[in-house]
């Protein structure tokens, strides 16, 4: 049976200049270099519908954490012709502070979240400082609101939730991290979000620094591996050079196609 062949756009909403590359390494990186992490969230299209991946920092947030915004998360699918009023499917990969804002700008969207998530999220995780200070307190209350509208589809591991699309629990980054895997014209692509944030964390199998299991993050490198059709078909979750690697929407440098085969 042939898949259906989805557009998919990773779209950078924020940026992070004054960051050094030690800083998104966990195992010792004598790299003091400048690192710049960029701030994304993704959109995917067709089969007539449309799927967004994560809906970015609110600007409270944004300002509070003193992170460069370049558009609103709503902008910069605009730009794109996908008006976030009207988008069906919402997937929160996790429900940190820079992917789990701005649930108002999606008021007629299901929002797909992982159980072990919410449980990390709402549970005894968050009596720790070094792991709730990754979250916003109002955007987990953001969370519980759309549970109590019956809004939230919960999934307990892999789920399709279009034809081809599908969802997968990674964890090792927060308790119930989940990837995406889009079947596109060049092969199955996969929205890995903060499964990894840079590629040089899969590539030298050093994780991001945040993390709350690291074996898991670890298992969750081959599990990404095992999903994606090359080391390219898997799209990382922070990383600026997504953006130099992949085709620009004309008249939007902020905004690449994925789905499309890398440049050069
Ligand atoms: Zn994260
Ligand atoms: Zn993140």
């Amino acid at each position: 049976m042939n898949q259906p062949e989805y557009e998919v756009f990773a779209l950078r909403y924020a940026t992070l200049t004054a960051r050094t590359a030690g800083e998104n390494f966990l195992f010792p990186d004598d790299h003091a270099a400048p690192m710049p992490i960029d701030y994304y969230i993704w959109a995917i299209r067709g089969e007539g519908r449309t799927i967004v991946v994560d809906t970015g920092f609110s600007p409270e947030s944004g300002v509070r954490r003193g992170r460069q915004s370049l558009h609103s998360p709503e902008t910069a699918l605009e730009a794109i012709g996908i008006d976030a009023a009207t988008v069906a499917d919402v997937v929160i990969s996790h429900l940190h502070w820079d992917h789990a804002g701005n649930w108002e700008v999606f008021p007629q969207a299901s929002f797909h979240l992982q159980d072990s998530e919410m449980a990390f999220a709402t549970g005894r995780c968050m009596c720790h400082h070094v792991f709730r200070r990754a979250l916003e307190v109002e955007d987990v209350v953001g969370a519980v609101r759309n549970v109590f509208a019956g809004r939230v589809r919960f999934h307990d591991g892999t789920a399709e939730i279009a034809p081809g699309v599908s969802l997968h629990l990674i964890g090792g980054h927060s308790g119930g991290q989940q990837s995406v895997r889009v079947p596109t014209r060049r092969g199955w692509v996969v929205l890995a979000s903060d499964a990894t944030h840079f590629w040089a964390n899969i590539r030298t199998r050093n994780p991001f620094p945040l993390i709350v299991d690291v074996a898991r993050t670890l298992q969750g490198y081959e599990i990404l591996e095992s999903l994606a059709d090359g080391p390219d078909h898997i799209i990382p979750g922070h990383d600026p050079l997504v953006l130099k690697r992949f085709p620009a929407v004309p008249g939007h440098p902020d905004i690449v196609r994925v789905d499309q085969p890398p440049l050069g």
